[in-house]
């Protein structure tokens, strides 16, 4: 790198230079460039990617919509916001959407951080909310698990100060897997001061073995915004798109924040399509059921400690976890460390097909000497 190209860091905002980028599961392609296999050849276990793929109709319906893309898309997202509405029970100013709730979480940072303002999380939880509450100038702050692994919403509760405006709460959580319940929540929300957004992250709620209902607190007015995703149990991670059910006010913020035309025509079309198909979400959803059954049973008998899983991928202590990660990635599946997180000696496992779990146990399995 030339001095020219450094000559302009100084003038960008620091706390925008000093953040660190998300790391994202390593990307098939590289990973058979690297080590000289086929890309079909590759598991790719990472990125708690849907592994049966998307709805076949919202695929016809996405290839359809890609001949009339010079036609800029719905700006308000009108048809996928009425149905959204509709599935819960909520009205059409109580929705959002945005290119993948990845985005609604900006849009609630741009609404709500400015210097001087806290945003609580719990450990381990997704990077994001720190990545967006610094690129605010925020101030994020993690709270500790009960039992290590458990979203502690006493401690959560506790921690919130005048100075609090969000607080997310990710149930299922990702990267452990662990799950909060429905008395839990009930007790938290009685905590909540008006000044503060509790933002129920719900991304693997679809995969849960529980159920519990965040949206009757936006029903009855409370700063609640619950966040869904196309990208896990739909399957439509590549497309981009998530949703908000949230209070009017909030709502209307995050319209006001986003880009006109944040989500494509395409994928407008996709999620109709795919929303229609509870048949092939039931299907991925027992798919993924299975799955970590299989994982479960194989470490059980190896005696590995696992965290039990609500989610589409389960968190596995197995000594390195980046040693283990190379190693596996050396024959062709990719795993995520977990280092990032503070948990080197973890590893996470996305759950894919029946094949590919099986796969993974085999390659896993000699990695760690247990098979
Ligand atoms: C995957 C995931 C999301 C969804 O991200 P998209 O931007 O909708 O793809 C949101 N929150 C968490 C915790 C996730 O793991």
């Amino acid at each position: 790198m030339g001095a020219t190209d450094m000559s302009i860091l100084p003038y960008a905002n620091q706390y925008v230079s000093e953040l660190v980028a998300y790391k994202p599961g390593k990307p098939i392609e590289e990973t058979a460039r690297e080590i000289g296999m086929a890309p079909e050849q590759i598991v790719k276990l990472a990125s708690n990617e849907n592994p049966v793929g998307p709805s076949p109709k919202a695929v016809k319906a996405m290839q359809e919509a890609a001949a009339r893309v010079n036609i800029y898309p719905d700006g308000a997202s009108f048809a996928i916001r009425t149905k959204l509405a509709a599935q819960f029970g909520v009205g059409f100013e109580n929705t959002a959407v945005g290119s993948g709730s990845s985005e609604l979480i900006e849009l609630l940072a741009h609404a709500f951080v400015k210097p001087g303002v806290e945003v609580l999380a719990a450990d381990y939880s997704f990077t994001l909310y720190e990545i967006v509450t610094k690129l605010l100038n925020g101030r994020y702050i993690s709270v500790p698990n009960k039992n290590t692994w458990t979203t502690d919403l006493e401690a959560l509760a506790a921690a919130i100060t005048p100075a609090t405006r969000l607080v997310f709460i990710t149930n299922p959580t990702n990267p452990v897997g662990s799950m909060v319940g429905q008395a839990e929540i009930d007790a938290f929300m009685t905590k909540v001061p008006e000044s503060v957004v509790v933002v129920f992250d719900e991304a693997y709620l679809d995969f849960a073995e529980e159920k519990v209902d965040t949206v009757k607190f936006v029903k009855a007015g409370r700063n609640v915004c619950v966040l869904r995703t196309f990208s896990k149990a739909y399957g439509l991670a590549g497309a981009r798109i998530g949703a908000a059910i949230t209070t009017p006010v909030i709502a209307d913020l995050l319209n006001k924040a986003r880009s006109p035309f944040n989500v494509n025509s395409i994928i407008q079309a996709g999620v109709l399509a795919a929303m229609d198909d509870t048949e092939h979400l039931n299907h991925c959803i027992s798919v993924i059921k299975s799955g970590r059954k299989q994982y479960e049973a194989a470490f059980a008998a190896w005696g590995i400690e696992y965290v039990p899983s609500h989610t589409n991928f389960i968190l596995a202590k197995v000594g390195s976890g980046s040693e283990v990660f190379r190693a596996c990635l050396q024959q062709g599946v990719i795993l995520r460390p977990m280092d990032g997180y503070g948990l080197k000696e973890y590893i996470r496992i996305s759950i894919g097909t029946e094949e590919e779990n099986k796969r993974c146990l085999e390659v896993l399995g000699k990695v760690l000497g247990k098979a």
